[in-house]
């Protein structure tokens, strides 16, 4: 189908490529794309020739060795990477992976961006260039200005910054009007306190980067476990039989994960991969540790390749159940663990009538995997003693996120696999500090005790009314309901949906303030005025006037532990987090503190003195967070006791409503390629599954390929469709180069964030309201762009 062929609304079809907000997207640029087949096998030696690379490029040999040689140690600097915990006893030397290795040569880079490179790009000029080269300008040195009407940002002093932010907050006309993001590198003692200012200043719109990947996980969990966290330890995976790794990729998100994974598959546990790509994390792994096996095969990693259709999932895992269920009626009291679903869970005898009531056809046309293979896998999960199930935002940004995961927890329910060592069920999440912002309270909507504990410890009434999360705080900007947008981190218009719109949204702000290591393209997209202000990283030293700093964060699995940097900072003119936030709350409450905030930054021992009054399961956390490897925070389902209402788990009912595609339409995916960590680029090769040189690209079935009459890097448009409110809307995305893939048929991926402007803001997951970037209906006609031909090697697999 062509542009002139929709008939309806056409949001976008008539925008140029680059959309309506210059510079909103990075340029496009497809010419030097090189696909290659894909790789065999993850990590080895060119994950060590990489990781070496890249430190003596950013960081330097000197400078990179200090850092890497305290990464992830007990006392050292915390990888702001993903949230993999490390172990709880015994570390090596080297306690990471190469894309941990990549995360800190960004941040200990000796490249600096100084007021100097601001006088010579105009923001307009830094718009037209890549989110590549943006990100590769080096560490931001001097709080930095762009006043209303300049082209230029201007430096400006940390009062004068301050007394700008305070001026424009204190003149809103309800603090509603603000909106304050965190991202998930923000440390738990920042958290606390950015939370706890913008309580007081009179608001709760805390949106956080949570909001767009496991909120879908924390929402289905509290409800049916009680707990809105994963329930294992890693030590459980030494015991587990199976481990299901669903809607997730290890090998370039949680690379060690694989390390884990490969110790479980050496005593011969079984790992089904659930996903519609058959990614090489998954498939054979050489542990960059192991000298010797870093010339052999690899190990394998997946025992079974599950190749569901995107947003098939809850299909599959239907099917799972109504096996297991089915097989139990054969062979009674054999299959199901009865005394613990009678005794720990409700619920189950609607589930089971409810299942027997959905059809086989439509588990094996919806999931897209055979009815065959549905038996085989459940027959490895019933004979299995120890089940964990793990998940990443290959689920959480379905539209039925949410019944997807409690339908994994059926499963769990029904064979006992949760609350005993070995099992239980994993959310891995993809940020450092992600899990531990949301403990220190910054969600928009707290429960009702946390925010009783601040008005009974700091004599201030917290706002009730609960605040926007990160869709309805885009919305609210566009709208024009929200004029200030600050962020704690991040990079928020490249991590957010609909590209254009987000763009619009933010530049309506009469100003907007990033709190950032390094340039991005959230500061091109600007308010009225805007701010960057620089902040000390993970890996920075922090020294207050009581002495060197360590700040705490929370990993995937609940353990609380320090971090403390120890490089020179680039520039003395940097502040902490903490710091940052302790300033801003006295520029702007003024006589109404009812903190004494520059007491507090003195020392943050008195940061965690509060956290500990106010969080729970964090009591007496200055002496257990020094504790080695910190201290895990209460996790009642882990124990086999769930604090529902009940006071049981829940077996949960769903219904699959599955995605209706037209003739020529496709089921869209958002990825990461391996040189990205979230919207951080680090390079422009995804070496694990061939393309190289560029990042434009659509993976897609060499069948499809074939039928639609393409070939091999031919360029195409992509247009979205999305029906609201009655009328359909449509997007596009101009230029993508084809990439014949191993991927279900009518399921194709494309990299973000380049494809994030296809994703519609009102395309949410049903009651988490996370956008759904794993599931965008699109179709394609051949681009009128001439470039010059990708270069294709002959070998990769094309139909
Ligand atoms: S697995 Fe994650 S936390 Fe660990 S080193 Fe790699 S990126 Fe960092």
């Amino acid at each position: 189908m062509g542009k002139a062929d929709h008939p309806s609304l056409a949001i976008g079809t008539d925008r140029q490529s680059n959309g309506n907000i210059a510079g909103a997207q990075p340029p496009i640029e497809t010419d030097s794309i090189q696909i290659t087949p894909p790789a065999r096998v993850a990590a080895g030696l060119k994950s060590v020739l990489k990781a070496t690379e890249v430190t003596l490029k950013e960081p330097g040999l000197v400078r990179g060795v200090a850092a890497l040689a305290r990464l992830n140690q007990f006392d050292g600097i915390d990888c702001p990477g993903c949230a993999w915990p490390d172990p709880d006893h015994e570390r090596s030397l080297n306690e990471y992976c190469e894309n941990g290795v990549k995360a800190i040569a960004e941040e200990a880079t000796a490249k600096r961006c100084t007021p100097d490179f601001f006088r010579s790009w105009s923001v307009a000029e830094l718009a037209a260039q890549s989110d590549y080269w943006l990100g590769h300008q080096g560490r931001l040195t001097a709080p930095m200005v762009l006043r209303e009407s300049r082209d230029h940002y201007e430096p400006i002093s940390w009062d004068d910054a301050f007394t700008m932010i305070a001026g424009e907050l204190n003149s809103l006309s309800s603090p509603n009007q603000a909106i304050f993001y965190t991202s998930g590198r923000t440390s738990n003692e920042a958290a606390f306190l950015y939370q706890l200012f913008v309580r007081q200043f009179g608001t709760n719109n805390l949106p956080d980067c949570s909001n767009m990947c496991h909120e879908s996980s924390g929402l289905a969990l509290k409800e049916v476990i009680g707990v809105g966290k994963g329930t294992v330890k890693l030590e459980d995976f030494d015991l587990a039989d199976t481990i299901l790794i669903i809607g997730q990729n290890p090998g370039t998100n949680h690379p060690r994960m694989l390390a884990t994974l490969q110790k479980a598959a050496r005593r011969g546990a079984a790992i089904v991969a659930v996903n519609p790509l058959a990614e090489v994390g998954l498939t054979r792994f050489k542990h960059p540790k192991d000298v010797l096996g870093l010339f052999g095969a690899g190990t394998k990693i997946a025992t079974h390749f599950v190749q569901v259709r995107l947003s098939g999932d809850l299909a599959f895992f239907q099917g799972l159940c109504k096996e297991l269920l089915e097989e139990e009626a054969r062979r009674p009291g054999e299959v199901i663990h009865h005394d613990f679903v009678q005794q720990k869970t409700t619920g189950f005898e609607e589930y089971r009538a409810a299942l027997a009531g959905v059809s086989w056809d439509d588990i094996v046309e919806q999931s897209g995997i055979p009815r065959e293979q549905i038996r085989q896998i459940a027959k490895v999960v019933m004979r299995s003693k120890n089940v964990i199930a793990c998940w990443a935002m290959g689920l959480t940004q379905q539209r039925q996120a949410v019944a997807t995961i409690q339908e994994i927890v059926n499963l769990a329910l029904l064979g006992g696999h949760i609350g005993r060592p070995g099992n239980g069920v994993c959310p891995v999440r993809g940020h450092s500090n992600v899990q531990g912002d949301r403990t220190m309270g910054i969600w928009e909507r707290m429960p009702g005790s946390f925010l009783d504990k601040l008005r009974d410890v700091f004599g201030f009434e917290p706002p009730r009314k609960h605040g926007w999360d990160v869709v309805d705080s885009i919305k609210a900007m566009h709208r024009g309901d929200a004029k200030i947008f600050f962020a704690m981190g991040g990079n928020f218009l490249s991590a957010t949906p609909d590209t254009e719109f987000t763009a619009e949204a933010l530049s309506r702000c009469e100003l907007t303030v990033h709190v950032s290591t390094k340039l991005n393209r959230a500061h091109v997209i600007s308010g009225r005025q805007a701010l960057i202000l620089p902040c000390l990283g993970r890996t920075d030293r922090d020294r207050q006037t009581s002495g060197g700093q360590f700040v705490s964060v929370e990993n995937s699995m609940g353990v609380v532990h320090m971090s403390r940097g120890s490089l020179d900072p680039p520039s003395d003119q940097l502040l902490s987090e903490p710091a940052i936030v302790a300033r801003l709350a006295v520029a702007t409450l003024g006589d109404h503190a009812r903190v004494q905030w520059m007491h507090l930054v003195e020392d943050y021992d008195r940061i965690r003195d509060l956290i500990a009054q106010i969080v729970p399961g964090c009591e007496d956390m200055n002496r257990r967070v020094r504790q080695r490897g910190g201290f895990y925070l209460p996790n009642a389902a882990r124990d086999n006791d769930f604090k529902t209402r009940s006071g049981k788990a829940h077996f949960t009912v769903s219904v699959m409503e599955p995605i209706p595609l037209g003739p020529g339409q496709f089921l869209l995916t958002t990825l990461r390629t391996h040189d990205q960590y979230n919207t951080t680029i680090y390079g422009l090769d995804d070496r694990y599954r061939g393309v190289f040189h560029g990042r434009r690209v659509v993976l897609i079935n060499p069948e499809d390929v074939r039928e639609h009459g393409w070939k091999a890097g031919d360029r195409l448009d992509i247009t979205s469709h999305f029906w609201n409110e009655g009328r359909e809307e449509l997007r596009t995305a101009e230029r993508f180069v084809v990439v014949p893939y191993e991927i279900p048929r009518r399921c194709v991926a494309t990299y973000f964030p380049e494809a994030n402007v296809l994703v519609p803001i009102g395309s949410v997951a049903l009651r988490s309201n996370t956008p759904t970037s794993k599931a965008v209906v699109v179709s394609f006609c051949l681009s009128n762009a001439n470039d010059a031909a990708a270069r294709v090697d002959e070998s990769h697999v094309v139909g």
